[in-house]
């Protein structure tokens, strides 16, 4: 059972990874640096450390579904 909380949606167009919003700093659209190799072995639950490109917040994601990144820690409500 994966904890809702440490969810976060991204889009992908192309080879591009994106996220609607950053969890952390609230600003939009935000380009990952991510393959979509990276992204696939995420899925395949090979842990890859990000760092967001806007406000240099680090976050280790551990799993990632075709719609959702998960990471290791709660993720939702940090920018409230
Ligand atoms: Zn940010």
């Amino acid at each position: 059972m994966i904890p809702f909380e440490h969810t976060w949606p991204y889009d992908r167009h192309g080879q591009d990874v994106f996220i609607p919003g950053c969890p952390f700093c609230s600003r939009e659209h935000i380009l990952l640096p991510l393959t979509p190799k990276e992204l696939d072995e995420l899925k395949e639950g090979i842990k890859k450390l990000l760092v967001l490109p806007c406000c240099r917040n680090r976050l280790t994601l551990v799993n990632a579904d075709s719609d959702y990144l998960l990471a290791n820690r709660p993720l939702r409500g940090l920018g409230e």
